[in-house]
């Protein structure tokens, strides 16, 4: 297979889909894949269950230095299409919350077996345990260094993805050779990642979970804010809200900016109310601790959390009043946990910055310094919110990259 018309590095979910469209546009293509098996990520995302996409398409969704690219990428090139292209492949798609969207079967295997069938029936020849070392490119022709050999190729997609998740193949190795080729990156980060901290206390609430809110704060200015699970760990906190807030937190972290949360661990409840609860629930002739009087309204490990945090010195029901009330409520709608880090690229779902997509034309994803060079997927600079948003822009570039060449 020394001179097939394309080839395709990364068999992921940009590989695949831009695989799949150039063949079915008449062209030969090689895929060639480092890890032993196909779409590793594709297998494990959603818990399983694959986040195939999202119905509600929209680029504030979207996240890269350069959102006119982002713009152009995705118009004409919204929900539609990604199911169209899954429908040829015989998927069947079902809405979750906010619009998620699933296969059908539920079961991401199905995604990639459907894939990697369509691949293999247009003629692809998909090649595992074949890592890409290096790329020349002379004349009218990439060389690349492989596990397999040399091969050669007139047009060359490079869809590697990114380093996140190295356990899965997540790699750096697109951004080496793009820079070789010319291309200037933008600085990368782990994202939807979880975030570790310090603080000894957050050990004693491992495994604590509340539908809660984190807001966000740096070098004690606010940044932004997330809705969602909260859930407390032996190295800091997780959680869909966590998730949700570690785009904003990683770049912060990674430029040395000190981080600190401030979670509220009763977001359905303003202050006001959880004024009237509390207070409608003394007994001025109680003697019951004051963390026992707490457990009828929160999970027990965090009260010793909000009664330091709180410098709350009543030790019974019959001593608390308004004003030590109050002092609990700011510490349960406030409880500061400040951040070290992130658990870096290996816990993290994406990574942001990539190719600098000023450099790629956003019709095609060709290099707009290397002719016949394309990029597809998580490389570039441009990453999503969770919630089918990665895998979109991994398929619709793929397409694009697949139909151009
Ligand atoms: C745990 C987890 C869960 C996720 N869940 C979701 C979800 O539910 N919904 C969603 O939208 N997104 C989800 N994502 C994100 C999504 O998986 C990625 O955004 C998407 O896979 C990116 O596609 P890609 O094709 O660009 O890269 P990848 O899917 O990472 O594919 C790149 C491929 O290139 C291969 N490769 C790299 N370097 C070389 C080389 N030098 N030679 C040969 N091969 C190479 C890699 O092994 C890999 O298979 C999840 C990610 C993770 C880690």
């Amino acid at each position: 297979m020394n001179n097939k018309t394309i080839i395709i590095i990364g068999a992921g979910a940009a590989g695949l889909v831009a695989a799949i469209t150039s063949a079915r546009n008449g062209h030969k293509v090689a895929l060639l894949e480092q890890n032993s098996k196909i779409g590793k990520k594709i297998l494990v995302s959603g818990n399983g269950k694959c986040n195939i996409g999202n119905k509600n398409i929209t680029t504030r969704r979207f996240h890269g230095q350069n959102p006119a690219f982002i713009e152009e990428v995705l118009s004409g090139y919204g929900f539609k299409v990604v199911e169209e292209f899954f429908g040829s492949i015989g998927l069947e798609l079902i809405e979750g919350s906010d619009g998620k969207m699933f296969p059908m079967s539920m079961q991401a295997s199905s995604v990639v077996e459907l894939l990697e069938y369509e691949a293999k029936r247009l003629g692809v020849e998909i090649i595992c345990d074949c890592i890409v070392t290096d790329i020349e490119k002379t004349k009218d022709t990439f060389t690349l260094e492989t596990a397999h050999g040399i091969k050669k190729c007139q047009k060359l997609i490079i869809a590697s993805g990114s380093p996140a998740a190295p356990q899965l193949g997540g790699s750096n190795s697109g951004y080496e050779f793009a820079s070789v080729m010319g291309h200037s990156l933008v600085p990368s980060y782990p994202s939807l990642v979880q975030l570790c901290s310090d603080e000894k206390w957050v050990k004693s609430c491992t495994g604590v979970k509340v539908a809660g809110a984190a807001k966000l704060y740096t070098n004690n200015e606010y940044v932004t804010e997330q809705k969602g699970d909260l859930l407390f760990t032996d190295y800091g906190i997780s959680g869909l809200a966590i998730l949700d807030i570690s785009r904003e937190a990683s770049s912060r972290l990674a430029n040395f900016e000190y981080c600190e949360l401030s979670l509220d661990l009763m977001p359905t409840f303003t202050k006001e109310q959880l004024m009237n609860l509390l207070l409608s629930r003394i007994n001025s002739a109680s003697e019951k601790p004051i963390e026992l009087w707490l457990q009828g309204v929160m999970n027990k490990k965090l009260i010793p959390i909000i009664l330091e945090q709180s410098k709350c010195k009543i030790k019974t029901e019959k001593e608390l009043n308004r004003k030590e009330i109050g002092k609990l409520i700011y510490s349960i709608k406030n409880l500061k946990l400040s951040i070290s880090d992130t658990k870096g690229f290996r816990g993290a779902e994406v990574a942001t910055g990539g190719i600098n997509t000023n450099e790629v034309n956003p019709q095609t994803m060709e290099s707009k310094l290397v002719p016949n060079l394309y990029f597809a997927g998580e490389i570039l600079d441009v990453d999503g919110d969770r919630g089918g948003f990665n895998f979109h822009f991994a398929w619709v570039s793929g397409i694009r990259a697949g139909k151009d060449i």
